[in-house]
């Protein structure tokens, strides 16, 4: 049981703390060998990429180096664009750099697709991307991403760095909202 779904918020929980935990252990011991005897820049999406990039990062016998972005996607509700702003750029230079791009979730792609283009303009030796959750069935871009989670449905999700209106990021499974959370919202 979730000890923070303080007001059963949400309808059903889809990965668990523990599920989360063995498969971030699987994708680091893959990224381990991958990256072996090369230097490596694990590079966050903020804000909901937080959880899995400090897990990630904790879980992984490597060294590595941190930097964080943060982008806004405009679309009209909740459906994202791909017109991308950056509201804080990485400090890091990337010209040849192993740059690993840590994501909480691929919905459309499109934002990560805007993100990957622009970082790959700046010169990286290698540029590959991690993400905890996809949904294959909202896909609208093709993206090659080389370590994923878990593919879940369509459907919105919440916690482990995830948000509804800035909540429930600090929920440590993966659930669903339940539908009287968004009413309340709308009402
Ligand atoms: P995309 O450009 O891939 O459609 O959108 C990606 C961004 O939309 C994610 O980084 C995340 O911020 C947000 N997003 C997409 N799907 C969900 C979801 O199910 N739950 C939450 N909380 N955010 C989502």
């Amino acid at each position: 049981m979730e000890p923070r779904d303080i007001d059963g918020d949400l309808t059903e929980i889809l990965i668990s703390e523990e599920q989360i935990r063995a498969r971030l252990a699987e994708m680091s011991r893959q990224i381990e060998v991958d990256y072996a005897g090369t230097d490596l820049l694990l590079v966050g999406v903020l804000k909901g990429a937080v959880m899995v990039m400090a897990d990630l990062a904790r879980e992984l016998h490597h060294p590595v180096t941190m930097d964080w972005m943060a982008v806004s996607s405009y679309g009209s509700g909740t459906q994202s664009s791909g017109v991308v702003r950056i509201l804080k750029d990485l400090d890091t230079d990337l010209s040849g750099r192993n740059v690993l791009i840590v994501e909480d979730i691929i919905d459309s792609g499109l934002t990560l697709s805007w993100l990957l283009a622009n970082l790959k303009t700046r010169g990286p030796a290698s540029i590959e991307i991690c993400a905890l959750l996809r949904k294959p069935d909202a896909a609208r871009v093709d993206i090659d991403v080389k370590y994923v989670g878990f593919n879940i449905p369509n459907k919105f999700v919440v916690g482990y760095g995830l948000d509804y209106d800035e909540k429930y990021r600090n929920l440590r499974s993966v659930g669903i909202l339940a539908p009287h959370v968004y009413s309340t919202v709308a009402a």
